[in-house]
């Protein structure tokens, strides 16, 4: 089974419902040459219910002429209702992990990876001050269903794999850094998070039989997503026999991989929760071309069971998130 991004939303309702929780910036924090911490509170934020991992969510950012008072904030169809609002009332809303949550006092923090001044996030935070104003939408645990299901909004399920692989871009790093940390302290494997320049590696603590490496791009003058390549590719060539050459090529419900669905949705592609897998499990997120490749290159050329790896292409090259 394919769980689409969509999918996920749409079995939302059965174990929390997602709604906006109104917050403002308590703190501010510059972690590397290109992320910044915002720490957002707010006294309804200790109904969030964090579920830790790659646990996402959305933060919608005001608008300059009317704030946030245009986003429905009644009831659970939220989505619905922004969607459809006229382009000039419909807040910007992008997706971000929540790297901490500290639901008792009210907080969660947000890892920004800033880039230039180009969208919405990006720029908001460029300019942030304690004080500002933000909804984030994310599960309420007073509508929490126990039993009904996995929370939608977190991807990462290793379930009883013999080793872990976690590789991803900067906009990864705060999930890959928060999934690590949560890790059992016996978990294997390797993790690869590539970032703009040294200055960008963050401390983090990992399972003592897991290796933590940051690519930095500009000390090996690579282009996006090349370093992380590379390393994958090193990295599984040695632990995983290549596929037969007569493998089959597989393709996602979601998201064909050939080169003309370039323009297509992001790849988002993560096998069901059964826990069940096949000796090591990727968990591969960043921008989207660059993990269509590892994509190809874990399933199709390596011959890694589709159930034991996810993919999610976090953002695309040259266009908004929507
Ligand atoms: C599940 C999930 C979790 C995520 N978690 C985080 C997180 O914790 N921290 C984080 O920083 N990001 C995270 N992202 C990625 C983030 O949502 C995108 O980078 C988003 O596009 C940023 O919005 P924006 O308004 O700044 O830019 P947009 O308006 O979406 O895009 C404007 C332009 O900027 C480009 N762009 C977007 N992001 C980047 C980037 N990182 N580097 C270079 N160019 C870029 C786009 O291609 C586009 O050309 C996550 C995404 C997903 C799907």
């Amino acid at each position: 089974m394919t769980t689409t991004r969509a999918g996920t939303a749409a079995t939302r309702a059965t174990t929390a419902d997602f709604v906006a929780f109104a917050v403002t910036v308590r703190r501010i924090e510059k972690m590397g040459a290109h992320f910044v911490r915002v720490t957002l509170g707010g006294d309804d934020l200790e109904h969030f219910h964090a579920a830790g991992l790659d646990q996402r969510v959305k933060l919608i950012f005001p608008l300059a002429t009317t704030g946030l008072t245009t986003f429905p904030r009644g009831g659970s169809d939220w989505y619905a209702g922004w969607r459809d609002l006229p382009e000039h009332e419909r807040c910007p809303m992008r997706t971000y992990t929540v790297r901490a949550a500290r639901t008792a006092a009210g907080e969660i923090d947000v890892d920004f990876a800033v880039h230039g001044d180009t969208g919405p996030a990006t720029r908001w935070v460029n300019r942030a001050s304690v004080g500002d104003e933000l909804l984030v939408v994310g599960p309420d645990a007073r509508t929490l269903v126990v039993g009904a299901g996995p929370i939608g909004g977190v991807e990462f399920r290793a379930g009883d794999a013999d080793r872990v692989l976690l590789a991803g871009d900067e906009t990864a790093a705060p999930a890959i850094c928060s999934i690590i940390e949560q890790l059992p302290a016996d978990t294997r494997g390797q993790v690869f998070i590539e970032v703009a320049t040294d200055d960008d590696i963050l401390p983090v603590t990992a399972p003592g039989r897991m290796t933590v490496t940051w690519l930095a791009r500009d000390t090996r003058d690579a282009s996006h997503g090349e370093a992380l390549n590379r390393a994958v590719r090193a990295w599984v060539s040695e632990m995983v026999a290549p596929a037969a050459a007569d493998e089959p090529v597989e393709t996602t419900g979601n998201a064909p991989l050939g080169d003309a669905d370039a323009d297509a949705e992001p790849l988002w592609d993560v096998p069901p929760a059964t826990g069940e897998h096949h000796g090591l499990y990727a968990w591969i997120a960043g921008e989207a071309s660059c993990i269509r490749e590892l994509r190809r290159f874990l399933v199709r050329d390596t011959g890694l069971h589709r159930n034991d790896v996810a993919f999610m292409g976090y953002w695309r090259a040259g266009r908004p998130e929507s």
